[in-house]
């Protein structure tokens, strides 16, 4: 997994954009839709229904993990699958309305879809408002 965080982080993760500069592949096309110059943020938003049949069950083990083994806030856990959700089905769209009644949560969630974006977050790039909060 560490190898696999660092390869992403690096950008050296077999999107079709290495695999071509490796010569691996004869294209950069997204193998699951067939986009051009397949990139990182185009694996993790991917529209193509294996894509999404791929990401779904692990939306759902992050959500078991957050809360069974990790002992998340039930708000936090309900604002990160929320907001994950909604940006994998459409990255330019709308955030979705969130209802926790924590006022920092309603601040990371601001902070995190106007200042930093889910990517970021998926990178590890976590806005204070959510660790205070988890912290406290
Ligand atoms: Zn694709």
């Amino acid at each position: 997994m560490q190898k696999s965080i660092s390869k992403w982080l690096s950008g050296d993760a077999a999107t079709g954009i290495v695999m071509k500069r490796r010569k691996q592949r004869l294209h950069a096309h997204c193998p699951c839709c067939g986009e051009d110059d397949e990139h990182l943020l185009h694996v993790l938003i991917c529209s193509a229904d294996a894509a999404v049949d791929f990401r779904q069950p692990l939306l759902t083990d992050l959500n078991n993990w957050l809360i069974d083994d990790e002992d998340t806030h039930p708000d936090i856990a309900d604002y990160l699958l929320t907001s994950l959700t909604s940006w994998f089905e459409d990255p330019f769209g709308t955030e979705p309305v969130i209802l926790s009644t924590i006022p920092s949560i309603r601040q990371a969630a601001s902070q995190q879809s106007q200042e930093i974006g889910w990517y970021a977050f998926l990178c590890g790039f976590i806005v204070e408002p959510l660790v205070t909060c988890q912290q406290t």
